[in-house]
């Protein structure tokens, strides 16, 4: 069978020998795993149960079920103003860039993406046939205004921003987020922000991009903040003719999110995860706590990741030597063009981070 060309932009072997061997361990230390450990409120579950139980598994419709999108819709027209934005209910973030990237990219265009990135940023942006442009953002993960603007071209036509962000945990800064989006409103290019992990931020609320500048089409999800990563639900908010496209282009693809998930997201707006979240902000202290003085790392302000530098060889060296010690991480080069930091997750139980904690601080002399 001769698989098409594009085949050769999706390579996952390096974050798939990490779960091969994960897959084979006894007891691993995990902290390479990309969602919540805590469990799915009972009210949501029990939202999904009803709604298949009343026979809510039939297709829904493109744009999303009303009683889920209704409720969407009035949360944004109370944070932006009435009518400001529009709504689409996706499979999933991902279903929700996939969709973003094929609307907005065309064959040959530039798409500036930020390095360290989420893993299917690149391969998204070359399924569209667009081309990466990397800008770099070691060591503290910041972005650099100039760096982007330097990185501008006649066929820039996208920039594809991440905060709180994946692999590194940082939070832009308002300063940062505001430059951004004005440089995107002056250069007339399209901003398209994933705030996945909007409602893990622990030093303060997230200020979104849409904020300032109104093009800013925004990708959001269920995923991490109710531990529903199986169910593929998402949505994302922006102008009416983005959205509009977005829509028929899931109409001939995804077709719908799941009927009854969408039920249960409608459920879950309802639901008050706070706790989760301070949960998960004193994960995060406990982390930074254990690696103080032995590892370089920038500090997360959310999602539930940190990023550190490797304390020696190669990021990619430094993990083989942690997974022999039964230590899961992912080396940065799955995110980057450099492998020299290694992505650490929290979203674990506190003793599995503090074993975590304890193999890392052996590894941090060789
Ligand atoms: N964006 C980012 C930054 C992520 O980290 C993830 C999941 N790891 C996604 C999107 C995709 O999430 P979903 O399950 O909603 O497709």
């Amino acid at each position: 069978m001769q698989l098409a060309d594009r085949m050769a932009d999706f390579d996952s072997s390096g974050i798939r020998k990490v779960f091969d061997l994960a897959s084979r361990m006894a007891n691993p230390i995990n902290l390479s795993i990309g969602q919540p450990d805590f469990e799915v409120p009972a009210g949501i579950k029990r939202a999904a149960i009803e709604a298949i139980e009343s026979n809510k598994n039939g297709y829904a419709v493109s744009q999303g079920m009303p009683v889920l999108r209704d409720k969407l819709q009035a949360r944004l027209d109370a944070e932006y103003g009435r009518g400001e934005r529009d709504v689409v209910v996706t499979c999933g973030t991902s279903g929700g860039l996939v969709l973003a990237i094929l609307a907005l990219v065309n064959p040959g265009d530039e798409v500036i993406v930020f390095d360290p990135c989420f893993v299917i940023y690149p391969s998204l942006v070359k399924l569209a046939g667009g081309r990466c442009v990397w800008v770099d953002t070691y060591p503290d993960f910041r972005i650099d205004p100039e760096r982007v603007r330097a990185a501008i071209t006649p066929r820039t036509r996208l920039i594809l921003f991440n905060s709180p962000a994946n692999p590194t945990g940082v939070v832009a800064g308002d300063d940062e987020t505001r430059a951004l989006a004005e440089l995107a409103a002056e250069r007339d290019i399209a901003l398209v922000s994933d705030e996945i992990y909007r409602e893990f931020c622990y030093d303060g609320p997230l200020v979104s991009p849409a904020r300032v500048n109104s093009q800013t089409l925004v990708i959001d999800g269920f995923s991490k903040t109710y531990g529903v990563t199986g169910w593929r639900l998402g949505f994302a908010h922006g102008p009416r003719q983005v959205i509009e496209a977005m829509i028929k282009l899931q109409q001939y693809t995804f077709v719908c999110a799941p009927q009854p998930a969408q039920w249960a997201g409608a459920a879950a707006l309802e639901v008050d995860m706070s706790e989760q979240i301070a949960a998960y902000r004193g994960k995060r202290d406990r982390l930074l706590g254990g690696l103080a003085g032995a590892y370089e790392v920038a500090t997360p302000g959310g999602a539930f990741y940190a990023f550190p530098r490797a304390p020696w060889g190669t990021a990619s060296e430094f993990v083989a030597e942690a997974i022999r010690h039964e230590l899961l991480i992912i080396p940065g080069n799955i995110f980057s063009r450099r492998d020299t930091h290694f992505r650490l997750s929290y979203a674990a139980s506190d003793d599995t981070i503090d074993r975590g904690l304890a193999v890392l601080r052996r590894l941090a002399v060789r």
